[in-house]
């Protein structure tokens, strides 16, 4: 059984939660794309982690973790939070990158960092994690795969290549000092070799897994409105989060992915934002991002406040269509308890006329939402454990929003910890 795990918003939906709580029954947990640029928070019996490249199945004992070609390594941030894992008790995970993957490297992270100076206020919101310089690097043929560590005069062959065009950024555009090819290739051989007992040809493992009838997630980074052909280009990331790229950033057979959990907040949340129809503004804003999440809505990578504002049907039955779902989850349903009654966005209000469909960018910022308003449940539900014992306000709010979204919301979390889980 092959299943992703992807979102249907803007990311920060509680992939990781999922993807924790799911893992337990699976044998392989795979990141199939992005970087060390988004965060996904689990909580379980060894504590709490961000975790941003290692795969949310880190925790669970016997599961096989693995880094797909798909993503954008950094090798340093891996270690980094491998000995952070280590630290905090968790029993030795195995892991596996493919040797396919591509390395995200300092001079990524630099051209990022400039670029967002440079645009200064017309910047996109970069977490400044390189990703952008990255897969612009992967398209243009000039990056380094984990392959080209293993050999000296190869990667420097490689880094040489590539700094041609770099340089002439760093000098003329940026005004910063020139990238070594030296020194990199010193450096990046060195992480090369901290890593070799770890790489492998990742696609043949997953073939074989396939085959084997073995229990698979594929674990996707941010949202469906991040796809940067699908989402609120240009507001979107640079490798498509989208189930059906997993086939490609994990490297199984589209035919193989039997299930798409499109993981869905029960209120809207968004960082770095650009465009978001349904935000609130002033106190009412501040509570809920106070009490969203498992300690405010903060951005696990960059502790940036997150936008938040009502669930938004319009946006999230697009992602779930886009994403291909065959079904939901609806995380943070416990956070809503405090309201006496919940806004539901229904439609979008554009020139006069009400739509349900989500446009592209340019419409999409002059929208005004609809909303339809739904009574509160008013009572704390991190303690129930089967659906029919949720109070029927909550109830009704799940059911409305399944209608809208056609999608069916098959599982609920009630409470950021892994036992606050909902089956339906
Ligand atoms: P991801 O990137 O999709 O994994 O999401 P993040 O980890 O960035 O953000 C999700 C936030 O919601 C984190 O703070 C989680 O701990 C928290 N969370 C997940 N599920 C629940 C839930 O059901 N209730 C509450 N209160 N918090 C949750």
């Amino acid at each position: 059984m092959v299943r992703a795990i992807v979102g249907a918003n803007w990311g920060d939906e509680g992939k990781g939660k999922l993807t924790d709580v799911l893992a337990k029954d699976s044998d392989i947990v795979i990141r199939f794309q992005g970087g060390a640029n988004a965060g996904h928070t689990i909580i379980n019996e060894y504590g709490k982690f961000a975790l941003h490249l290692l795969p949310s199945g880190i925790c669970n004992k016997g599961v096989e973790n693995v880094i797909g070609p798909g993503v954008a390594l950094d090798i340093e941030a891996l270690l980094k939070e491998l000995e952070e894992v280590h630290k905090r008790g968790v029993p030795e995970p195995i892991l596996k990158v493919s040797s396919r993957a591509q390395i995200l490297m300092n001079c990524h992270i630099l051209l990022d960092t400039y670029e967002e100076e440079r645009l200064s206020d017309r910047k996109f919101g970069s977490t400044k994690s390189g990703i952008a310089p990255f897969y612009s690097d992967k398209a243009a043929k000039v990056g380094v795969q984990v392959c080209h560590l293993r050999d000296k005069d190869m990667l420097r062959e490689r880094l040489t290549a590539s700094f041609v065009k770099k340089n002439v950024l760093m000098e003329h555009l940026y005004h910063k000092p020139l990238l070594d090819v030296d020194e990199y290739t010193e450096k990046y051989f060195a992480l090369g070799q901290a890593i070799k007992h770890m790489v492998c040809d990742t696609n043949v493992l997953m073939h074989e897994a396939v085959k084997a009838g073995k229990s698979i997630l594929l674990e996707g980074q941010l949202g469906a409105l991040r796809d940067p052909d699908h989402g609120i280009f240009p507001y979107t990331t640079s490798s498509s989060p989208l189930a059906g790229y997993a086939t490609i950033g994990a490297g199984v057979p589209p035919w193989a992915i039997q299930e798409v959990i499109a993981v869905t907040k029960a209120y809207s949340s968004s960082v770095g934002t650009g465009v978001f129809p349904t935000k609130m503004e002033g106190e009412e804003a501040e509570e809920l991002r106070k009490r969203g999440g498992d300690a405010g809505e903060y951005g696990a990578k960059t502790g940036r406040p997150r936008d938040v504002g009502w669930f938004d049907a319009v946006a999230t039955r697009y992602g779930c269509m886009v994403q291909g779902a065959t079904q939901c989850a609806m995380t943070n349903l416990d956070v809503l308890a405090y309201m006496d009654e919940i806004k539901v966005c229904v439609g979008y209000e554009v020139g006069g006329q009400v739509s349900t469909r989500f446009p592209t960018t340019p419409t999409l910022k002059k929208v005004v939402p609809v909303y339809e308003v739904l009574p509160g449940w008013k009572e704390d539900i991190s303690q129930v454990k089967r659906y029919v014992d949720l109070p029927e306000n909550c109830r009704n709010y799940v059911e409305f929003i399944e209608k809208r979204i056609e999608t069916p919301i098959k599982i609920l979390s009630n409470g950021p910890r892994r036992e606050e889980i909902i089956y339906r």
